[in-house]
């Protein structure tokens, strides 16, 4: 009973799955009736006047090692600076194999005792990562961790809501051919995600759905995988394909993600959509791919890091910080304020 509810509610909020098998069979019938068919949402306070300050990481979970403490301290001296209202994970949260349950200690190690500013202390919406889903990754997914740490908001694909802009969180592993394939030299936990193909097609629906009735100023989308990037991983040719036709069509203007362990910054050829990887938490110096088409790329750091993303209803920033928190690349994008007569 339990696989197959999973199975049958994927994209809703898996941290809802624990309550839902403890309801048994009255949750499958709501599961089945569409009650629970769409994203789950947030709503997140912005400040007084509307603005909306928050960091950005990506790929970090190693018990402090390999500079991650030295990226998480710089976080929470910018994070003060700022003023940030949340934080965005963009996976590979717990590095190799995500955890192996929800009383691993590498969630107090490389979370809990890492991200320790004061500044740091606010909702930290995060995405699954395929390191992550090579561990238990219901873990991840329990409320138990959020008992845990009130901070953690770890869920597959969800909407988080503002004044001044929607951020839409999709869940890009199972796009991804290549961790489908058998024989495959690791293992991922993909309970509630099977069947593949009708959890990608939900998905993908319920992802359009949801942008085209958003009318929100700004419309972000994150997720672990890049569609472009010029780094190690390169572009995820299935997200080329199935997801960037819906970012287009409902006029994204950021598309935020980790998975490749650099800073980077590549303008839309097609579309204004800008592609930003923040994936620098601790992981790095992977290089750069110098095949790749680099049409577009505006900034490319092959170290660690972070991203900061300011917003106002008519005014966008985004800054890359080293790990000694030196800026290495700043944007801003401007959009008129229509106002009605
Ligand atoms: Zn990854």
């Amino acid at each position: 009973m339990g696989s197959s509810f999973k199975t049958s509610c994927f994209g809703v909020g898996a941290p809802f799955n624990g309550v839902f098998l403890a309801l048994g069979l009255v949750s499958m019938t709501l599961c089945f009736s569409g009650a629970f068919s769409e994203l789950t949402k947030f709503q997140q306070g912005a400040k007084p006047d509307g603005s909306l300050d928050l960091l950005v990481v990506g790929d970090w979970g190693r018990k402090g090692t390999y500079n991650q403490s030295k990226v998480a301290e710089q976080m929470g001296r910018i994070g003060n600076e700022m003023g940030i209202d949340f934080v965005i994970s963009t996976g590979d949260n717990f590095y190799d194999n995500g955890l192996t349950g929800v009383d691993d200690p590498a969630f107090e190690q490389s979370f809990t005792s890492i991200y320790t500013a004061q500044s740091l202390q606010k909702p930290w919406y995060t995405v699954l990562g395929n390191h992550d889903y090579r561990g238990d990754v219901l873990a991840q997914l329990s409320p138990v961790l959020r008992k845990l740490n009130s901070r953690w908001l770890c869920m597959r694909s969800f909407i988080v809501e503002t004044e001044t802009a929607d951020f839409f969180f999709v869940d890009t592993n199972p796009f991804v051919d290549e961790y489908w394939a058998i024989p495959n030299e690791h293992s991922y936990d993909w309970r509630g995600v099977i069947p593949r193909h009708r959890y990608i097609e939900t998905l993908l629906k319920h992802v359009d759905v949801a942008l085209r009735e958003s009318s929100a100023k700004w419309k972000i989308v994150v997720g672990h995988h890049p569609i472009r990037s010029v780094g190690h991983h390169g572009n995820t040719v299935e997200l080329d394909q199935l997801l960037l036709p819906i970012l287009e069509a409902n006029h994204v203007d950021l598309y935020v993600n980790g998975h490749d362990h650099c800073l980077e910054h590549i303008s839309g050829i097609t579309s204004p959509i800008q592609f930003l990887t923040s994936g620098g938490g601790s992981k790095a110096w992977r290089g750069i791919d110098d095949s790749a088409n680099k049409d577009g790329l505006r900034f490319y750091y092959d170290g660690q890091g972070f991203m900061s993303l300011s917003l106002t209803p008519d005014r966008c920033e985004f800054v890359f910080y080293d790990l000694n928190g030196q800026v290495l690349h700043k944007w801003e994008i401007s959009k008129e304020l229509h106002f009605a007569n």
